[in-house]
């Protein structure tokens, strides 16, 4: 005998679901009842980073994660760069471009960390 996890009441060993609440006790069917809880909020980590590398600089991967401020402000830094670029003020330009830089290698390490907390597993 063993207890469930769920509710605390004794089951078989060889059970594969709980007599008593019915839950799952199959790790893969569990996984399965989770991702069907919340459906609409899984975000896909291989997609956030390909956003992160083909539209990083105007922030595609904060968008997809819903940190919409922090994809405008990339746009931002973006067109700042390009309107001090047209004045002639490069030094300017690649300051917010070297801002920009900066926030895109703090995303490549942490976007998979903020995925997997949308995604409820941290
Ligand atoms: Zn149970």
């Amino acid at each position: 005998m063993k207890k469930c996890p769920f509710c605390a009441e004794e089951i078989k060993d060889e059970a594969l679901v709980c007599k008593h609440c019915r839950m799952s006790l199959s790790p893969n069917v569990q996984t399965n009842v989770q991702a069907s809880q919340q459906p609409t909020t899984k975000k896909n980590k291989a997609f956030a980073y390909l956003l992160l590398f083909f539209t990083g600089g105007l922030g595609g991967h904060q968008f997809y994660i819903g940190d919409w401020r922090r994809g405008v402000g990339y746009i931002i830094l973006i067109i700042l760069s390009g309107v001090f670029s047209a004045y002639q003020e490069l030094a300017v330009s690649q300051g917010a471009l070297a801002i920009l830089g900066i926030f895109l290698i703090v995303d490549l390490f942490q976007l998979s960390k903020k995925v997997d907390k949308i995604n409820g597993k941290l």
